[in-house]
């Protein structure tokens, strides 16, 4: 599997430079997406030191987040972003993924009802 569109084991979700996300530092709301330039620790999953959350440049990204350079327990994780949700409901390269996860495609779809009818 190429790094473009991979799964976290560790913090249940996609990751890979193909993925959109928002920051993972509490309240930056900047969209990065998760690929290795934006990963806390610089490698895959973090390494073995870094948490592997997705930051912006001004918070660590592609080196080490606030948390991990102090030593300290990891952000908790921002959810995916609606784009993101949408892409994978609606993409052909995830009819498999749907076909094999009906729980998660209601999660989805829920999800992104809420966002849309809270504007
Ligand atoms: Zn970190
Ligand atoms: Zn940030």
């Amino acid at each position: 599997m190429s790094w473009a569109n991979g799964y976290d084991e560790h913090w249940n979700r996609d990751v890979g430079y193909g993925v959109p996300a928002s920051c993972d530092h509490p309240g930056c709301s900047q969209v990065i997406d998760r690929g290795l330039s934006h990963i806390c620790g610089g490698e895959p999953h973090g390494g073995e030191e870094a948490c592997g959350l997705f930051f912006c440049l001004q918070h660590g990204g592609g080196n080490q987040c606030a948390r991990c350079a102090a030593g300290a327990e990891p952000f908790a994780p921002t959810p995916d972003v609606p784009c993101w949700m949408q892409h994978k409901l609606t993409d052909s390269s995830w009819q498999k993924w749907r076909d094999e996860n009906p729980d998660e495609v209601a999660q989805l779809r829920a999800l992104i009802n809420k966002d849309s009818t809270n504007g």
